[in-house]
């Protein structure tokens, strides 16, 4: 392991079986998430991301494999022994309770003094610069400010790893960018390491060092956003990403990024190289103009296929609605594409026996 970048999560072929008789909705999953960084579990409604969440958090029962946090075996672990914290939808505080109360109310539930866990809590509130509101109730807060508030009360535990489901999602567009912004700079500010689960692309891209993306509880790509965006491996991770053509070529399917795409006028009589495609849609976008178009000689499901143009080229030639025109790319920007995550045939696993310390922490 890489000692200047030490793991913090290790998954090992973490498995959940909700029901004998369909597929599992995790399926042997590996995975290695570095300490101190961000990382975006990614994918569509039920490919398994929370179900993977709830079983680092503790909060859902593992069918097969391990969860190691920091090196020790976890699985086993009650939620509150485990060293991780839960951050929820929309921040979910007590709205009766001040901040103050709401912070320190896991401290309450495990018998701390009155005044060692308000001392605890007003140093985490000082800390996420929200000391000065600390008597306030939740509905006195902006939505950043109630943001601090959720990330303090999760943070009294002292947590190794923060596990955030779909935090953002139920805020409106404009204040969802906002706060993703200040979760971004507050894992930064405090080191921590985040596993973030969001079915959003933009969202996990504007955030993560490290995207997972899930498909049918299985992981189709880990990287970054940049390797992820730029080298889809496979046709699923290309179309859920976006912003890429799928293209049936000689060489298999390959992908090509909309602002990769080549676009000329099919010349009358004239020979010109390229697919042909005809224009559908003129989306005007700003810096973009992106033209939908249907390829002539493509079967069905993948006839439908785009081109963003800079402002300025479209504004140089515009193209119009039902004009003929042919497609190319420049062959570096085409990226062959991989079938994609494979169910696995079902592994041996020796369950791991839980350590001393780890029984001991069960017991307490
Ligand atoms: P995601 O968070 O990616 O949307 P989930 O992890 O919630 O997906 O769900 C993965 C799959 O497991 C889905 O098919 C879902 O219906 C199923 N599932 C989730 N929770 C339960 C449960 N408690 N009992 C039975 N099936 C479940
Ligand atoms: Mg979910």
């Amino acid at each position: 392991m890489d000692a200047a970048n030490p793991t913090a999560i290790e998954i090992v072929a973490l498995t959940k079986r909700y029901s004998v008789d369909i597929a599992p909705a995790v399926d042997q999953i590996d995975l290695r998430i570095a300490s101190g960084s961000y990382c975006c579990l990614l994918g569509p409604s039920g490919c398994g991301k929370s179900t993977t969440l709830r079983m680092i958090a503790g909060h859902e029962s593992v069918t097969q494999g391990d969860v190691l946090l920091e090196n020790r075996n976890i699985t086993r672990l009650p939620a509150a022994a485990r060293g991780t914290a839960m951050m929820f939808q929309s921040f979910a505080l007590f709205p009766h309770l001040s901040a103050l109360d709401n912070v320190a109310f896991s401290l309450k539930m495990k018998g701390v003094a009155k005044a060692e866990r308000q001392r605890r809590a007003g140093a985490l509130l000082e800390r996420v610069a929200m000391g000065h509101l600390a008597q306030r109730k939740p509905a006195e807060l902006s939505g950043g400010q109630q943001q601090r508030v959720a990330l303090a009360r999760a943070l009294i535990t002292e947590p190794r790893v923060l596990l955030l489901d779909e935090p953002l999602s139920a805020l409106d567009p404009f204040l969802r960018v906002q706060m993703r912004a200040e979760l971004r700079r507050w894992q930064k500010e405090l080191g921590l390491t985040f596993i973030h689960v969001t079915h959003s692309q933009e969202e996990a891209m504007a955030l993560a060092d490290t995207m997972v993306v899930m498909n049918h509880g299985l992981i189709e790509q880990v990287g970054s956003p940049h390797s992820v965006y730029n080298h889809p491996a496979s046709e699923f991770v290309a179309r859920f990403m976006g912003g890429h053509n799928v293209l049936a070529t000689p060489e298999g399917l390959v992908a090509v990024r909309h602002d990769h795409m080549q676009i000329a006028l099919a010349a009358e009589g004239a020979a010109t190289p390229g697919l042909p495609a005809q224009i559908t849609d003129i989306e005007y976008q700003g810096t973009f103009v992106l033209l939908g178009l249907m390829l002539a000689d493509a079967p069905p499901a993948m006839q439908s296929v785009s081109v963003m143009l800079p402002e300025a080229r479209y504004l140089a030639q515009p193209f119009e609605l039902e004009q003929m025109v042919r497609l190319s790319w420049a062959p570096e920007h085409a990226r062959v594409l991989g079938p994609g995550a494979q169910r696995p045939a079902p592994r041996a696993t020796v369950p791991a026996k839980p350590r001393r310390d780890e029984l001991a922490a069960m017991a307490a």
